[in-house]
C-alpha cells in the first residue's frame, strides 16, 4: 500500500502495514517505512 513517509519525503510502499482506529473512532492504517523504517500512517481504511 502506498503510503507517505514524512522522513524520506516520499511516497513509499508501508510494509508491516495493520489497520488502526483513531481516537475519534475512524478507520486509519499504520506501517513502517521501507527505506528508512519510520513509522507511517494513512488515514482511511
Ligand atoms: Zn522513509
Amino acid at each position: 500500500m502506498a503510503m507517505y513517509c514524512v522522513k524520506c519525503r516520499a511516497s513509499r510502499e508501508g510494509k508491516d502495514v495493520a489497520p488502526v482506529t483513531m481516537k475519534n473512532g475512524k478507520p486509519a492504517k499504520k506501517g513502517k517505512c521501507e527505506v528508512c523504517g519510520t513509522t507511517m500512517f494513512r488515514i482511511g481504511a
